[in-house]
């Protein structure tokens, strides 16, 4: 053997070495991935905080157990306030890229019979969930996230910050962050005890099946502790209910009944849970915390959750921000959150006050035809959230006794 090629073939021997233990590293820990920030859920809290950490440069990376666009089972009624956070933090108008249908009317029903309506300055907004939460992680993808689909979380090393994922891969956090939903899988981590939650019932009915009218509309008596809803859509419908029923409530035969009613009754629908009234008091256990719908983060008279999604993760990206960068506690999270958790208090008060069926129905009975009723529960609390129940309830009876 000639001494150059000797020498070129120990050269190739010796190259070969590194490879080959970058190789077997690579088989030992099953492709490991390093990430300042690890965020278990895609939704819109996930996406929202995805979105406001790769636009500060953190390495982030979304893993979600769906692939996208997926469905998600909501109303998609995305309120005036929500509108702008979620523009905001998009960087753009996220909603004119989700396809959303603009609604004013708004008509309040007691017991199937129409109570009061009326249209209002700032409009409502539905939109398909499929296509609001695509847009929204897409453009995480945009700004520099990596975005792992069809990768469930299944376990959490919270000793060597890792998590499992059902594909078998492993990834490597500094901090870690459930957004994965009412179900979420890294809540016990934080909080052991379960959260108490209300039930749902929705189907999507296609607007050439029924004539439904083209206003929000919200029917309340129907449900203990919760009301239904038709919100009307580009070309359907979102038909559902949801309350703090009984055990024994029995919701598939309510949600046929309510269909068959309306003309759609061969229309299938789904249920699902949602957070209602209880939230996480502490979402924060040393590098991870929660956020959106596995912190609890839902108000307890609408179930609208999508606004305290996206604030949820827009406090949580400021305390991550800090830790990662002058090691501050993520515990700032949990002041940070105070604003929502007394809005879901004072929800939950009003929540108490007003489905008591007593009340309720000696409230509608007097509300028949007052606009001003519908107008500040529709446009001042749930919409732009300018007042909480307690002032529009005073503000309400304040006129009716004082003719103000
Ligand atoms: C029937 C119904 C109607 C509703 N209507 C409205 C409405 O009209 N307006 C409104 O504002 N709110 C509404 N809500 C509430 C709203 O849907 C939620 O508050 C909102 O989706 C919360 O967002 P999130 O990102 O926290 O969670 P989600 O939107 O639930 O997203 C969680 C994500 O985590 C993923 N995931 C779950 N487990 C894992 C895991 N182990 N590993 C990896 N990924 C995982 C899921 O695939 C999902 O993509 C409604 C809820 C229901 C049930």
């Amino acid at each position: 053997m000639s001494l150059a090629l000797q020498k070129s073939l120990l050269e190739n021997l010796f190259s070969a070495v590194p490879r080959f233990f970058a190789y077997n590293f690579e088989m030992e820990n099953k492709s490991l991935f390093d990430f300042d920030v690890l965020i278990a859920g895609g939704g819109p809290s996930g996406a929202a905080l995805g979105n406001l950490l790769a636009s500060s440069g953190i390495s982030c990376c979304v893993a979600d157990k769906a692939f996208f666009p997926r469905e998600k089972l909501c109303g998609g009624l995305v309120t005036a306030k929500t509108r702008k956070l979620a523009c905001e933090i998009a960087g753009k108008d996220i909603l004119s890229a989700s396809d959303a249908y603009e609604m004013r009317d708004i008509a309040f029903f007691y017991e199937g019979a129409p109570v009061a309506a009326t249209s209002v300055d700032s409009p409502f907004n539905i939109v398909e969930r499929r296509i609001f939460d695509n847009a929204l992680l897409r453009l995480f993808v945009e700004k520099g996230g990596t975005l792992l689909e069809g990768r469930e979380v299944v376990s959490v090393d919270t000793g060597v910050n890792c998590v499992k994922l059902k594909t078998g891969e492993t990834l490597r956090y500094r901090v870690l962050v459930g957004a994965d939903g009412v179900y979420s899988k890294i809540r016990p981590l934080v909080e052991q005890h379960p959260l108490p939650t209300a039930f749902c019932c929705e189907a999507f009915v296609p607007k050439d099946t029924a004539n439904l009218g083209d206003c929000i509309a919200m029917h309340f008596g129907l449900v203990p502790y919760g009301y239904a809803w038709v919100f009307p859509r580009s070309d359907s419908y979102a038909v559902g209910f949801g309350g703090l029923a009984p055990k024994d409530f029995d919701y598939k035969t309510t949600m046929a009944y309510l269909l068959e009613a309306i003309g759609a009754p061969s229309i299938p629908f789904k249920g699902m849970h949602v957070p209602y009234g209880h939230f996480v008091r502490k979402p924060v256990k040393r590098n991870i915390l929660l956020v959106g719908d596995a912190a609890g983060l839902v108000d307890s008279m609408t179930g609208e959750g999508l606004y305290y999604a996206l604030l949820s993760a827009k406090k949580a990206s400021v305390a991550i921000l800090n830790f990662l960068h002058s090691g501050e506690k993520l515990d700032a999270y949990v002041a940070s959150l105070a604003p929502i958790h007394a809005h879901i208090k004072s929800a939950t008060r009003a929540q108490r006050f007003f489905y008591n069926r007593q009340i309720q129905k000696a409230i509608f009975k007097r509300a028949h035809g007052r606009t001003n009723f519908v107008r500040y529960a529709a446009e001042n609390v749930i919409s732009n959230g300018d007042m909480t129940w307690g002032e529009a309830f005073l503000k309400y009876f304040g006129e009716k006794i004082f003719g103000r």
